[in-house]
């Protein structure tokens, strides 16, 4: 059983699609283990990203997921972080396969409705990030 960290970033928050990327985990078979409502500060926000700082868009992304709310969540199934990634579509939206998340809602390269992690390691670090181990179930 893997695990990974999902983020329904401020663009998903405020046009009111939580229930729409829940419903697509959930259906697809993947349990949801912890899950709250949050801000990122900038600086957090940065901290965060910090594997793209330096990036021509480091800046604005981290401004956009400091922008307001966001729902972050920690899934758990087999091969989770990869299914995630299957689920969310390519970075770029032009680019995501039909029936994605991305390519469904996102709006811009950068305001793309989620994010999860891409990797073992990073997942395991990105959980850290927004959660304590007592804060995850099952
Ligand atoms: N991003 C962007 N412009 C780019 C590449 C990425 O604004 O050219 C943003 C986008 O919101 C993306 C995030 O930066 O989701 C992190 O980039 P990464 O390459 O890690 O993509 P992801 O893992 O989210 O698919
Ligand atoms: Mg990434």
């Amino acid at each position: 059983m893997e695990r990974t960290l999902s983020i329904i970033k401020p663009d998903g928050v405020s046009r009111g699609l939580i229930g729409e990327v829940i419903k697509r985990f959930e259906e697809s078979g993947i349990k949801i283990t912890a899950m709250k409502m949050t801000y990122l500060s900038k600086k957090k926000a940065e901290g965060f990203y910090a594997v793209h700082r330096g990036k021509p868009f480091f800046e604005s992304l981290t401004d956009f997921i400091a922008s307001g709310p966001i729902t972050v969540m920690v899934l758990e199934g087999e091969d989770v972080i990869q299914h995630n990634r299957d689920l969310m579509g390519a970075t770029n939206y032009k680019e995501a396969k039909p029936g994605t998340i991305r390519a469904d809602f996102a709006t811009d390269i950068e305001k793309n409705v989620v994010h999860g992690s891409d990797a073992p390691e990073t997942a395991a670090t990105e959980i850290a990030y927004f959660f304590s181990s007592l804060e995850i179930v099952g």
